[in-house]
């Protein structure tokens, strides 16, 4: 295994709202990245979105370089095979276990043994991912949090096999993107969204039954708890879809104080999911 140091090239296989953030920040620390998604339009937004990211940064002079720079550290790409120049790839797909072992397994086949393997998973099984491939001592948990180039923490998560020198790694790497990082065992939703779930749920359910209006919950609980956002944003922060999926896994693994509230259901069915779309519970430009 490589130690974190020797590591030159990060792959990211996902180019939606974790991959690319993941991708930005690891150009940022100067790694080489080579990010993939299934179709060029998805690498490209992935891309747009990074650019966009940098020049924020920049204009509030929190980089250490022009963000051309950094951003022409990362390869976008649709093709599989050009994971085979990582030294460590981040998976950031969709929350769905069957496409996440799909590509553990592919990643096993392309990869060369010992090269680390992380899921960003926010609620699923890290040792389900890892017995897809033939190395699972290999796969971590990575849980970045929303948005990547912002929030300060990682959860490195610990799978029944993985090796202790992979979880040092986990820490060792995660640190020199310059966050802090927690550890956690490999129980849904680790600690972040065994907690957080079940909150944003209950924010959804009270406004759903009249408690207070969408502003009131979410003033409430912020001047209330001293958090920065209130459940509702939050939700719409994180994608609703991105969240049913999170609840389902941890109403199916932990039982009925964990089911989903209905109104959450709703939305996505409407299609509604939040910033991405323009629409969830609140409007966006
Ligand atoms: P997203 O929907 O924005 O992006 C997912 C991307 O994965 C899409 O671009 C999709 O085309 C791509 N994809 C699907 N199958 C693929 C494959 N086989 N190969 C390559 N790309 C593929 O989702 P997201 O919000 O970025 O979430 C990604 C992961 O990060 C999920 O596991 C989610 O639970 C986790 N996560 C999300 C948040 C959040 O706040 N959104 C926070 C922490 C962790």
């Amino acid at each position: 295994m490589p130690s974190f140091s020797e590591v030159d090239t990060v792959g990211v296989v996902g180019a939606g709202t974790m991959g690319n953030g993941i991708a930005q920040v690891a150009a940022t620390a100067g790694y080489e990245v080579v990010m993939r998604d299934v179709e060029t339009e998805y690498v490209d937004r992935g891309l747009d979105s990074v650019v966009d990211s940098l020049d924020r940064l920049a204009e509030r002079d929190a980089l250490d370089e022009e963000p051309a720079a950094i951003r022409d550290r990362i390869t976008g790409t649709t093709d599989l095979d050009d994971l085979a120049a990582a030294d460590a790839v981040i998976e950031a797909v969709i929350e769905d276990l069957d496409v996440k072992r799909e590509v553990f397994g592919d990643l096993d086949a392309v990869t060369d043994d010992g090269v680390v393997l992380a899921t960003n998973t926010s609620t699923l099984s890290i040792t389900s991912v890892a017995s897809a491939t033939e190395r699972a001592s290999d796969v971590v948990g990575l849980h970045f949090m929303n948005p990547v180039p912002i929030m300060d923490g990682v959860e490195v998560v610990v799978g029944e096999h993985t090796a202790d020198e992979v979880v040092d790694f986990a820490h060792a790497f995660a640190e020199d993107l310059g966050k802090e990082t927690w550890e956690a065992d490999d129980k849904p939703g680790f600690v972040t969204n065994r907690i957080l779930m079940p909150w944003i749920n209950e924010g959804i359910r009270a406004y759903d039954e009249g408690v207070a209006d969408m502003a009131d919950i979410d003033r409430g609980m912020k001047l209330g708890t001293n958090v920065p956002m209130g459940p509702l944003e939050l939700a719409d922060h994180i994608g609703l879809d991105v969240a049913l999926d999170a609840s389902e896994t941890l109403h199916e693994e932990l039982g009925d104080r964990y089911k989903p509230a209905y109104l959450l259901k709703r939305k996505v069915e409407a299609g509604d999911l939040g910033k991405k779309t323009g629409r969830g519970f609140y409007e966006y430009e």
